[in-house]
């Protein structure tokens, strides 16, 4: 199994953090640092690039996920389908009797 890619977050950078769960934290870790999130601002490409506000504008330029915008506009999370388990119940139709 590969290991799950971890992402530092902004708001603590010892904080590392799986990115399937990385906007969840970003949310959660905001909440607790109110004083930092004022001056960290949200890239307008992805909702989990945080960035200092001075350096927003300079990462929006840069952006790695500027040119995938217009192809994806959201990030889906992967699904996962479960197999079909075997029907264990009876059958119950009906069987016409020849003679009756
Ligand atoms: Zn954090
Ligand atoms: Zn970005």
């Amino acid at each position: 199994m590969e290991p799950e890619a971890l992402e530092i977050c902004p708001y603590n950078p010892h904080h590392r953090v799986p990115l399937s769960r990385f906007q969840y934290h970003l949310a959660s870790c905001r909440r607790k640092n109110p004083k930092k999130a004022k001056k960290m601002a949200s890239c307008k490409y992805n909702a989990c690039h945080v960035v200092p506000i001075k350096k927003l504008e300079e990462h929006e330029a840069v952006c790695v996920s500027r040119s995938t915008m217009e192809e994806e506009d959201s990030l889906c999370p992967l699904k996962v389908s479960l197999p079909s388990s075997d029907t264990n119940c009876h059958p119950t139709f009906k069987t016409l009797r020849p003679g009756g």
